[in-house]
């Protein structure tokens, strides 16, 4: 995990690029739809044009706020931190967009992920494990395991065969719920029905993006899965990593 947490900054550096891109968009609109505003509804052109220029400032000033989150202890309400997770999510196509330009779309999902990892670890939070979900692909299973895993972790019977069985075990020492999800509806659902404080994530970047932001504002701490075998299929993760990440999060 450690290894990654410089590659947030990269995610922060971009989010400025997307942002100055977007206000300059709305800028120049403004500007192109001025006379035409000015000349059919004189009534309301200062009303558009504010709003379109008040947007773009509120822009600028989440990006602000963005930089004392990253790096200073404050903003750490739940209602702030819902306003700044919605400024992320409709920032991140923008870019997403811009690493597809630079051939670089991987790598900025992993930086996303180890930001929001990062702006989760400054606040500090801590649970007891009863409290945290431990959420795995499917694809950590071994492919021809005869076990059906997810209805019920029980029944692995934690052979050696995958990585699953060693997490049964951790988490078993741990005390805390694990469970294993076919795809982000059962995932959602899982969170749903067991209604955790936090939860800790392993999946891909494609997942693990779209799962941190479904999730929110509920704190959530993303792994990525290693892919030895291409993806999807017989998937692994580090498991001293995995012990470090709910060390840090239940904070013994
Ligand atoms: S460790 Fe569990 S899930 Fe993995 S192959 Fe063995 S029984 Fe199946």
């Amino acid at each position: 995990m450690n290894a990654h947490i410089g590659q947030f900054r990269l995610f922060l550096y971009m989010a400025g690029t997307a942002t100055a891109c977007t206000a300059a968009v709305l800028f120049l609109c403004g500007k192109l739809l001025q006379p035409g505003l000015e000349l059919y509804v004189p009534q309301a052109a200062g009303f558009l044009l504010g709003g379109i220029y008040s947007f773009m400032a509120i822009l600028i000033v989440l990006y602000v706020l963005l930089w004392f989150c990253t790096y200073a202890d404050t903003f750490k309400g739940r209602r702030f931190q819902f306003v700044l997770r919605a400024y992320l999510r409709a920032l991140f196509p923008v870019v997403k967009l811009q690493g597809q330009m630079l051939g670089k779309r991987e790598a900025l999902c992993q930086a996303y992920i180890q930001f929001l990892n990062h702006l989760f670890l400054r606040r500090h939070l801590r649970y007891p494990p009863e409290r945290i979900l431990l959420l795995a692909p499917h694809c950590l299973q071994w492919d021809q395991c005869p076990h059906k895993i997810t209805r019920n972790i029980a029944n692995c019977h934690q052979c050696g065969h995958c990585p699953i069985g060693a997490i049964v075990d951790m988490t078993r020492q741990l005390g805390m719920p694990f469970a294993v999800a076919t795809g982000g509806t059962l995932a959602r659902q899982i969170v749903k029905d067991i209604r955790p404080k936090a939860v800790v994530a392993i999946a891909c970047e494609r997942d693990l993006v779209s799962g941190m932001q479904d999730i929110a504002p509920m704190p959530v701490l993303g792994l990525l899965n290693e892919r030895p075998n291409g993806p999807c299929f017989n998937t692994s993760v580090d498991l001293t990593a995995l012990q470090k990440v709910l060390q840090l999060i239940i904070g013994d």
